[in-house]
């Protein structure tokens, strides 16, 4: 019965004068994520409001699930649009409405008219008292609660006349394209498709880099974590990811440091990598998934040594996350089964039998220079070579 949609927004409806920027955001982003929807649809902003109005055929279910991946929606409303074919009319088909969305009458309800046209000839209350008083002779099951009403029916006179009576969560968060670019380290495990998933919410459009190491891992690594992007995506926009050939420079640094420091050593330079890519594409920082003493490698003194290569700032909004918190969301947004898949990823098969897990940083800088004369070639070259894969 639905063939259209109000959207309701929340955040963005607080930013002033550039409020419009927002919402043009918005609608783009709706537009982008109805694209892989089958059917045609209009998205179009009016006065404060957003409607997306089916012009085919559409699947209900997957146009729902789509919007409800669209960054700075707060509630989609499924709506009846009707013409203005004069009261006595509206109220015959609020009636229907009812009928037709509601089988089991016995409920509260209230009536909340917003008369948008002023040339309309029945101002707001009055519309709510009349059409409520049609309401309760049709359904005498039905009662008014004007305070906490079970049906809350909305009533929105327009140039059309809207009908709504059912509010469904939107994701929240600001439109994605409303606050710049980042550069996403992403592996194939839980943690960092979450990180880029929670930035994105912020308005973030996010690019990617994945370092793999060949042969000693896998095509099909690579291929989870193509799939794992592809996943963030339908949050965030289309991704560019980068895959970058980390085996040389892995094993150089396996072959000419102290095994305890690998995975600090390997960290730092995935950092100045990633960075490189990140000022290419104009991202304004880099997201990892990493949350304080989860391992060696993240202990406060493990994350400061990471940090101190990069001049971007890095974002790590999982920082004071429990891994089941972690879990939660990835279940939540549907990356936790690809997530869990067994495949190796780099740096487990690097690993050491005992990591530090307080990196003193003179003593990694001093590990460091000992691949001096050959390591800037090879992050050139990591660079040079990297494949780009656009998903979406
Ligand atoms: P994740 O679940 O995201 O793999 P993790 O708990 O396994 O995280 P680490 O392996 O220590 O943690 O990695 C910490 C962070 O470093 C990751 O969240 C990710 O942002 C980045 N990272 C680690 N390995 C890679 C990789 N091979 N390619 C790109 N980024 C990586
Ligand atoms: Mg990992």
């Amino acid at each position: 019965m639905f063939r259209a949609f109000l959207i309701k927004y929340g955040e963005i409806g607080i930013k002033g004068k550039n409020r419009h920027l927002f919402e043009d955001a918005l609608v783009s982003q709706i537009q982008h994520a109805l694209k892989a929807v089958e059917g045609t649809f209009q998205t179009s902003k009016e006065q404060g409001r957003i409607y997306v109005e089916a012009l085919s055929e559409f699947d209900y279910e997957e146009t729902l699930e789509s919007l409800q991946r669209v960054f700075g929606i707060v509630g989609i409303c499924p709506a009846v649009i009707l013409e203005d074919q004069g009261f006595e009319q509206l109220c015959q088909d609020v009636i229907a409405y009812l009928d037709a969305r509601y089988a089991d009458k016995q409920m509260t309800f209230k009536v909340n008219a917003r008369r948008a046209r002023k040339d309309y000839p029945i101002e707001s209350m009055q519309i709510n008292a009349r059409v409520g008083e049609k309401i309760l002779m049709a359904f005498p099951q039905m009662k008014v609660d004007v305070h906490h009403p079970q049906l809350l029916l909305n009533i929105e006179v327009r140039q059309k006349i809207i009908l709504y009576s059912e509010v469904i969560p939107g994701p929240g968060g600001m439109p994605v394209g409303t606050s710049g670019r980042a550069m996403l380290l992403l592996s194939g495990g839980i943690d960092s498709p979450v990180a880029g998933y929670m930035i994105s919410k912020r308005g973030v459009k996010l690019d990617a880099t994945y370092f793999h190491a060949p042969p000693y891992t896998s095509e099909r690594a690579k291929q989870k974590v193509v799939e794992l992007a592809r996943l963030v995506a339908r949050y965030s926009g289309p991704i560019c990811l980068k895959v970058v050939n980390f085996t040389e420079i892995q094993l150089y640094i396996y072959e000419k440091c102290p095994h305890e420091e690998l995975t600090i050593i390997m960290r730092r330079y995935m950092m100045k990598i990633a960075e490189h890519f990140a000022k290419e594409s104009h991202s304004m920082g880099l997201i990892t998934g990493e949350s304080i003493g989860q391992v060696a490698s993240q202990t406060m003194q493990s994350l400061a040594a990471t940090n101190e290569v990069c001049t971007l700032p890095v974002y790590r909004p999982l920082i004071g996350f429990d891994k089941q918190e972690i879990i939660d969301v990835s279940e939540k947004i549907g990356t936790y089964e690809t997530s869990i898949q067994p495949f190796e990823d780099c740096c487990t098969i690097f690993v050491a039998k005992h990591p530090v897990t307080k990196p003193n940083l003179n003593i990694i800088r001093r590990s460091e220079q000992r691949l001096r004369e050959k390591i800037d070639q090879m992050v050139q070259t990591a660079i040079e070579s990297a494949e780009t894969i656009v998903v979406e």
